[in-house]
């Protein structure tokens, strides 16, 4: 996959996305990560790509021109073009793994007040958010956007089992994970995962993805059991379990 990234900071790259699996997944040619300059094709003598905005205001706004000459550069006529912006559709797995299955797309990086609307509009760019709240520009929220994105490539993560079971992607939250030693400073590792009980062990994590999954997000959890997934004996009788505690804790709390 061929992601270009056009930023007026680019010294703010690679920074985090050449750093461990997608360092490693570069390395071996299964991503290729570029950066292009939007200062490089400003036509300004004074180099500058921002202007202040029409109808007044506060702050800067990116200017048409050298927006439109770098995207032209780079070859992005009638590709996925994405500007990262806080009116944009919020990332979620589902549009990660959308983008993870595109062969090539483009990421503008805004700042200050944002961009030029026509910059948007005329090349039918997608507005992404990260969330609902104001970073100073969209470096970071691209480094997110493309490292969520990037786990769903085939091959960049180690083990694409593990990506099943992750919290978000099951649906549920994801259950504790525990390592060596058994026993640190006093704290133990729950007994049913040192058994070797492989059945009760799945068991046991189904459990407590539900349990996280309740008390956090509830939302999730009554998404979770509409889904149309099927689940045997032993499940249901936990999720019984779960939705029993749950529902008196919720009775208690209205009394
Ligand atoms: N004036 C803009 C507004 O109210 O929507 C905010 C501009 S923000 C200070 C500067 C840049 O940061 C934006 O152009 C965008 O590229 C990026 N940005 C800020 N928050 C973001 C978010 N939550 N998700 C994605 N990009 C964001």
């Amino acid at each position: 996959m061929k992601i270009t990234i056009l930023t007026q900071f680019p010294e703010m790259f690679p920074g985090v996305l050449e750093a461990s699996m997608l360092g490693r997944a570069q390395q071996g040619g299964l991503l290729e990560i570029k950066t292009v300059n939007i200062r490089d094709y400003t036509k300004d003598k004074h180099r500058r790509t921002d202007d202040a905005p029409f109808g007044g205001g506060a702050g800067m706004v990116m200017s048409p021109q050298p927006a439109f000459d770098a995207l032209r550069a780079c070859g992005a006529e009638g590709k996925r073009i994405i500007y990262m912006s806080p009116r944009g559709r919020l990332l979620d797995q589902e549009l990660a793994q959308e983008l993870a299955a595109e062969e090539e797309f483009f990421v503008l990086c805004g700042h200050y007040e944002g961009i030029d609307e026509r910059i948007i509009e005329a090349w039918n760019m997608e507005e992404v958010s990260i969330g609902d709240y104001v970073l100073t520009g969209g470096e970071l929220a691209a480094m997110v956007m493309i490292d969520c994105a990037c786990r769903f490539v085939p091959g960049v993560l180690g083990s694409e089992v593990s990506l099943e079971e992750e919290s978000i992607y099951s649906g549920l939250l994801e259950y504790p994970h525990y390592t060596k030693p058994r026993n640190f400073e006093g704290y133990e590792v729950p007994q049913v995962l040192v058994e070797g009980n492989h059945k009760l062990i799945r068991l046991w994590q189904f459990e407590q993805a539900l349990r996280i999954t309740a008390r956090r997000r509830p939302d999730m959890l009554a998404a979770f059991l509409e889904s149309p997934r099927k689940f045997s004996k032993d499940e249901k009788k936990i999720i019984d379990e779960i939705l029993r505690e749950t529902q008196g804790i919720e009775a208690e709390k209205q009394r």
